[in-house]
């Protein structure tokens, strides 16, 4: 087998092959990239055991991976912002740039939006890849291509964080220690939070959620949404005025309206049953703020400036690390549910 760019397809449910394919040229505005690092998240998982996330179906063979970072190979027709050798974070999704929403600057929004490993659009799992040129962020000589790669769930603490007006002296609830409420952990600690409380029912990831700033981690012990909203009540000694919503667990979601504040915000990051009943009148008369996020918008440069200045240290997030050909060992990890963030290193060993 002549190794010239090995990829990692999901064929459909269930069906990740390695195959070799042809390296991609930049067209004009693109650089082809020799990818370094991918980790990865959720979603890749999802797609490999179900075949879809909602209305997005795998119908035809899909690349994985979005959560990247690689060297710039070539330029295409007209790119100045970058030459060969940079070492650059990839933010995943390419807006029209046309839209509405793309011209309030709310690009996450687009309707055509084309997002690295949701359908149809191919990811970055391989040797090489090409990607929009001003959709690629330069790292300094100090950040890692594997703190690049983290960049891309950093971004979704920060769009949370932003959303939820965390600042200086916040009382925060993140619920859920998975990579994704860890970044918020990160990011609301790095916003000035006073001091943030963080619930899971998987105690291994409370520790490390301890380990990584959280003041109060709380085992979620009781089914009731109240009870647990009390518990949450007398860890900060009142409520805490921002919530960030992170496992999607209905009973979780409850519990996040039921202990914030009054005239405090909710914001949902996890993805759960797309309806879930909530105490929706207990919300309205407290005048508690249920927001949604999706993804991030503009909040790459601010996610690596985290970094690079020390602000926030993402490293101890990745807990494994398989190369390119063992993708299929870092996907069956991953599901286990073993650590936090596994990364795929894709350079040729
Ligand atoms: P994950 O599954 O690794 O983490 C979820 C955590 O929630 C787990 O540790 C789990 O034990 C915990 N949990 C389950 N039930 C709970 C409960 N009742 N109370 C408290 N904790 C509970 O997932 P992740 O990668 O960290 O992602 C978290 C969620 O964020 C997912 O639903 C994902 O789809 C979503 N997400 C949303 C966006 C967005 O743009 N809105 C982006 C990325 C991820
Ligand atoms: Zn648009």
């Amino acid at each position: 087998m002549t190794d010239k760019n090995l990829t990692a397809i999901l064929y459909k449910q269930g069906d990740i092959r390695l195959e070799e394919k042809e390296i991609p040229e930049p067209g004009p505005g693109q650089v082809q990239l020799c990818m370094q690092d991918v980790g990865i998240c959720g979603s890749d998982v999802h797609y490999w055991q179900h075949g879809a996330i909602g209305d997005f179906i795998v119908k035809a063979p899909m690349v994985l991976g979005h959560e990247a970072a690689g060297v710039v190979s070539k330029l295409g027709e007209g790119v100045t912002s970058l030459k060969v050798g940079d070492r650059v974070a990839i933010e995943p999704g390419v807006p029209c740039r046309c839209c509405s929403y793309c011209k309030k600057g709310r690009y996450n929004l687009c309707l055509d939006m084309k997002f690295c490993a949701t359908p149809p659009i191919d990811g970055n799992l391989a040797r090489y890849y090409v990607h929009d040129a001003d959709f690629c962020f330069k790292l300094p000589d100090h950040v890692s291509t594997e703190e690049g790669a983290l960049l891309e769930p950093l971004s979704v603490g920060v769009h949370a964080c932003n959303r939820g007006g965390i600042t200086l002296g916040s009382k925060v609830l993140i619920c859920g220690a998975g990579p994704i409420g860890l970044v918020n952990l990160l990011t609301a600690k790095a916003c000035g939070a006073a001091q943030v409380c963080i619930t899971d029912l998987d105690e291994k990831r409370l520790e490390m959620a301890k380990a990584m700033g959280a003041d109060f981690p709380l085992k979620v012990t009781s089914k009731d949404p109240k009870e647990m909203a009390g518990k949450i009540e007398e860890c900060f000694g009142e409520k805490p005025e921002v919530t960030i919503e992170c496992s999607g667990a209905p009973p979780s979601v409850k519990t996040a309206i039921f202990a914030t504040r009054s005239g405090g915000c909710v914001v949902l990051v996890g993805m759960g049953p797309a309806e879930v009943s909530l105490p929706i009148i207990d919300a309205a008369v407290r005048e508690v703020d249920i927001r949604g996020i999706f993804r991030y918008v503009n909040c790459y440069p601010t996610a690596l400036n985290m970094i690079a200045s020390g602000r926030v240290n993402v490293k101890p997030l990745i807990t494994h690390r398989f190369n390119l050909e063992q993708t299929m060992d870092a996907f069956n990890t991953t599901l286990r549910g073993e650590g936090i963030k596994v990364m795929i290193k894709c350079g040729r060993q």
